[in-house]
Order: C-alpha cells, then sequence, then structure tokens
C-alpha cells in the first residue's frame, strides 16, 4: 500500500462476543474469516498485529460465580475459553493463509506455546500474527487487562479495544440518543467520569505506563486500516 503506516506493532483486544456473530454462544466461524481478512490486511503492508481475545461468547468467571461456582474455578473456566477463541481465530488467520501463533498464559503442551515475551517479539518481527490466550493466566483479571498487559510487554505502539459501538460516548448512545462521542480522553478523565471503557486495572497499566488506548467499531469495514494510517477513527485516550 501507499498510504503512509502510523503504527508498526498493535495489540488488538477482540471480545468474546464478537465470535458469535448472531447466535447466544459459541463461535460463529464466518465472522472469524471476516475479522482474518481484516487482520490480513494489516499484515500485507507490514503491521505487526498482537492479538487478545476475549472468552465472554462462552465463559465469565463471575457469571458462573453468581450461577453458585467457587469465582477462581469459574475464571480458570473462563481463560480456558478464550484459549478455544485464539484457537478458532489461528485456524481462520492460517486458512486466509496468514501465519499465526497461539501462546497461552497457562501451559498446555502439545496444543500451543508457552507465552514467552522474548519469542513473542520475534515472531512479530518476522511478521506473524501472535494470539496471546489464556489472559493474564490469574483469576480476578479480564482480558482488557491482558490485552493491556501484553502490549506494554511487546512494546506495542498502541493497543486497539474493538467493541460494538464507535468509540467512547458521555452515556450509553444505545440508550440515550443525546449521548455524545469524545474523539480524545486522558486517562484520569476516563477514571475520575468513570467512562466504564475497560476495567480500572487495564485503564491505570495504560496510564503508568504511557499504553495509548483506541477504542473503535470493529463492524465498520476498513475501521482498522483506518486508524493504522492515522485517521481519528472512534475514540483516543492516552496521557
Ligand atoms: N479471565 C481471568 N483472568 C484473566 C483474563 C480472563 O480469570 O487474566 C477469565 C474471567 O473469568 C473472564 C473470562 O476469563 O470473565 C473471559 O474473559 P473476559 O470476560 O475478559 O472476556 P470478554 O468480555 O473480553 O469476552
Amino acid at each position: 500500500s501507499a498510504r503512509d503506516k502510523k503504527y508498526k506493532r498493535i495489540l488488538l483486544k477482540l471480545s468474546g462476543e464478537q465470535l458469535m456473530g448472531d447466535e447466544g454462544f459459541g463461535i460463529d466461524p464466518k465472522v472469524l474469516d471476516k475479522m482474518a481478512l481484516e487482520i490480513g490486511q494489516l499484515v500485507g503492508i507490514g503491521v505487526q498485529v498482537g492479538l487478545v481475545i476475549g472468552g465472554g461468547n462462552l465463559f465469565r468467571g463471575a457469571a458462573l460465580n453468581a450461577a453458585g461456582l467457587d469465582r477462581v474455578t469459574g475464571d480458570h473456566m473462563g481463560m480456558l475459553a478464550t484459549v478455544m477463541n485464539a484457537l478458532a481465530m489461528r485456524d481462520a488467520l492460517e486458512r486466509s493463509n496468514i501465519n499465526s501463533t497461539v501462546m497461552s498464559a497457562i501451559p498446555m503442551s502439545g496444543v500451543l506455546e508457552h507465552y514467552d515475551r522474548r519469542r513473542a517479539i520475534r515472531l512479530l518481527e518476522a511478521g506473524e500474527v501472535v494470539i496471546f490466550s489464556a489472559g493474564t493466566g490469574n483469576p480476578f483479571f479480564t482480558t482488557d487487562s491482558a490485552a493491556c498487559l501484553r502490549g506494554i510487554e511487546v512494546e506495542a505502539d498502541l493497543v486497539l479495544k474493538a467493541t460494538k459501538v464507535d468509540g467512547v460516548y458521555t452515556a450509553d448512545p444505545m440508550k440515550d440518543p443525546s449521548a455524545e462521542k469524545y474523539d480524545r480522553l486522558s486517562f484520569d478523565e476516563v477514571l475520575s467520569k468513570k467512562l466504564g471503557v475497560m476495567d480500572l486495572t487495564a485503564m491505570c497499566l495504560c496510564q503508568e505506563h504511557g499504553m495509548p488506548v483506541r477504542v473503535f467499531r470493529m463492524d465498520k469495514v476498513g475501521a482498522l486500516l483506518n486508524i493504522i494510517t492515522g485517521s481519528n477513527e472512534g475514540t483516543l485516550i492516552e496521557n
């Protein structure tokens, strides 16, 4: 592409719900193929892509806990759900001829690699998509925190959070038609206005380490590519 890229290495966070399409549960391979196409466009212009995928389409520890399970067991199940999503995404990427490797914070020999930061960076430099699964490996965290953590660790230029709405609004735009979108926010504003973009752990980590976060709508065709070439999609959060 002749378009200049603004970012060389990104960490993209997809929620589990984004993988289930119109179904209420599980994984829709058609949705994965669409995402693989968008990610492939980035790889094609030389952008290094790290991926963190949530598990909310399958299990969430807090919800399992509310239904009676032990919280830590539920969180372990949630992390295993992210591994399943990551394997499905790798499958879609490889079918589109995009080389990818899944790493897991929880070792699972024979299925995928154990997370290794230096190896992840080498794979990214070689043009592979690296999917970081099993979150942080710890209960009581979220995959948003995992995305920020891995983004900071592998020295990504930007964490990209894909959502259903095209950025951060003054109120929930699904419920309040007068809600307005922010183009830019500081971490302090996000925290003081309790905007609920990501959990506090994730926001504090990015604030402390100066990792910018952009919230955008993944469904919007070409949004990812626009961001990479410097367009003002969604909302940028930085110090
Ligand atoms: N989880 C965890 N530790 C982590 C990341 C995730 O225990 O570091 C568990 C937690 O139970 C969470 C579930 O995995 O609810 C799925 O992740 P998340 O809710 O972040 O998925 P998303 O909402 O992005 O689909």
